[in-house]
């Protein structure tokens, strides 16, 4: 048996938010990062590429650099910012390169857990970056183990890895390798894989989380993968596509190489990265998001109006869908709460006292905007209604006279399986509440959410084309038993 992975042992605490509670958001998965580009600096281009996906995933970071058949890794606990410097970068020498920035779906946060998770092969060391989360890896594990793997980490990345591995210890080429192992794997993953031949990019066949493609010139040809737009803008790289659900595209000397390895690809894009997870500035369908969730907010403006004298919007990620829902309905929009833009998150956890004052700790309301006006707050998403509770408190303390809340997406009802932290379904509010019942909880006028129909036609993509599961309960790829149990906890409870 080929030696297996290297172990750092080095278990660090769980991080939280900065008003020490876990954000009343679905939190994303990773961000993923390749490039091949021979006599540049490819350690510092992923540095950036990752801090442009730092949204993505807060928790660990790591670059794996190949120089010809020596790879080169750093990965730890922390902010891409912190996790790097100029001398550690210095010390990622190589023409290719693979990065992840992570929010811990599957594993718990340890730095052995972090990725690119490096494996060694008949051909050579391999390194993987994975967004996403699979639904099978109890089997696959169980196979890794019969095949006499030690198994390091409790990630599904590490057993997608090894599953590669596996094949081409076999005595199959890395394209042969990868496609058998990716045909064994059910569930969301989009990866950057480096190995010394190459770099790959990979989507599973629903493409449930992005990946795209872009140029850094040719002659000799340059390129870099990830998942959004916005980690090609910030090292000046040009879109060129997007990687297709069931593509492997292959980056060599000799160019790009594209593989179709699914027998029956069907595009089931995340809708919530278009609605809140991807930042604004990414592109999808030819467009930012931004201008989706603009017209989210018209949406929603014609779906549910209020008469009030002032829209406002829960920065950063409810602020397009607020100023589309003033656009359409003609109401003025104003900024209502200011964030500080300083703050992330900390292993430092406040006192009681401190956590009772939570929210002000990130969103400071302003008074002159507020006092004694009717107010609409949009926001993208009500996950557990903990935030949503004390924000509306804050705005009627600061003088609202009365605060109407719309939210630019429909209610959360269950948990994703596929990468996204959406809590178990006992803990989302409109899994077990009606809207009545939640505007009540949250203490807000009127509450109304956006229509299924209205999030999906807004795309102006085919409605047939997006994983909505969250809304509906109606997952695209099939979720056994075992892993639903652990998060379907009503439903469980409902059959016993
Ligand atoms: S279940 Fe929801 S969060 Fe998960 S992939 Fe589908 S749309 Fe996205």
């Amino acid at each position: 048996m080929i030696p297996n992975h290297p172990l750092d042992s080095n278990a660090y605490p769980a991080q939280s938010d900065s008003d020490g509670q876990r954000p009343d958001k679905p939190e994303e998965a990773c961000g993923v990062f390749g490039v091949y580009a021979p006599g540049q600096d490819v350690a510092k281009l992923t540095y950036f590429g990752l801090y442009a996906l730092q949204h993505r995933g807060q928790e660990s970071a790591g670059i794996a650099t190949f120089e010809g058949n020596q790879v080169h890794l750093h990965k730890e606990m922390g902010l891409v910012s912190q996790v790097f410097s100029e001398t550690i970068l210095n010390q990622l020498p190589g023409d290719l390169a693979v990065g992840h920035t992570r929010y811990s779906t599957t594993g718990s946060s340890r730095v052995v857990n972090a990725q690119p998770a490096v494996v060694e092969t008949r051909l050579g060391k391999l390194a993987l970056a994975h967004n996403g989360n699979l639904v099978n890896t109890t089997q696959l594990r169980e196979e890794l183990l019969r095949r006499n793997w030690d198994l390091i980490t409790t990630t599904d990345s590490e057993a997608i890895a090894l599953s590669i591995a596996t094949e081409i210890n076999a005595g199959k080429d890395w394209l042969e390798g990868a496609i058998c192992a990716f045909r064994q794997c059910k569930g969301a993953f989009s990866l950057a894989i480096g190995t010394p031949d190459g770099l790959m990019g990979v989507r599973d066949p629903n493409g449930i989380r992005p990946l795209v493609i872009g140029s850094m010139g040719t002659s000799p040809e340059r390129y870099v993968l990830a998942s959004e737009t916005c980690g090609l803008d910030i090292i000046g790289a040009e879109y060129v596509r997007d990687v297709e659900p069931g593509e492997l595209v292959w980056i060599t000397q000799e160019g790009l190489a594209s593989f179709f390895w699914a027998e029956q690809p069907k595009r089931k894009l995340c809708i919530f990265e278009m609605i809140y997870f991807a930042r604004p500035d990414s592109i999808m369908h030819d467009e930012t998001l931004y201008s989706y969730r603009l017209r989210l907010g018209r949406q929603l403006a014609k779906e549910s109006p209020a008469d009030v004298d002032v829209i406002i919007g829960v920065p950063d990620s409810g602020i397009p869908a607020a100023i589309g829902f003033s656009q359409a309905s003609g109401i003025p929009y104003a900024e209502g709460l200011i964030k500080n833009r300083y703050v992330g998150r900390t292993f430092i956890q406040p006192t009681q006292t401190m956590r009772e004052s939570g929210i002000k700790m990130k969103l400071n309301p302003l008074k002159d905007v507020l006092t004694g006006k009717r107010i609409i707050i949009v926001d993208d998403s009500i996950v557990r209604g903990t935030t949503s509770r004390k924000l509306v408190k804050a705005l009627r303390d600061a003088g609202a006279t009365e605060v109407h809340m719309r939210i630019s997406s429909p209610p959360v009802t269950h948990p994703c399986f596929y990468g996204i932290d959406t809590d178990n379904q006992d803990q989302l509010i409109a899994a077990t509440k009606s809207v009545a019942e939640i505007a009540e909880q949250i203490g807000v006028d009127s509450l109304a959410y956006l229509s299924w129909d209205g999030m999906l036609k807004t795309t102006g993509e085919d409605t047939n084309s997006f994983c909505s599961a969250c809304f509906t309960g109606d997952y695209p790829i099939t979720v056994p038993e075992q892993v639903k149990r652990s998060k379907l906890m009503l439903e469980k409870s409902a059959t016993c």
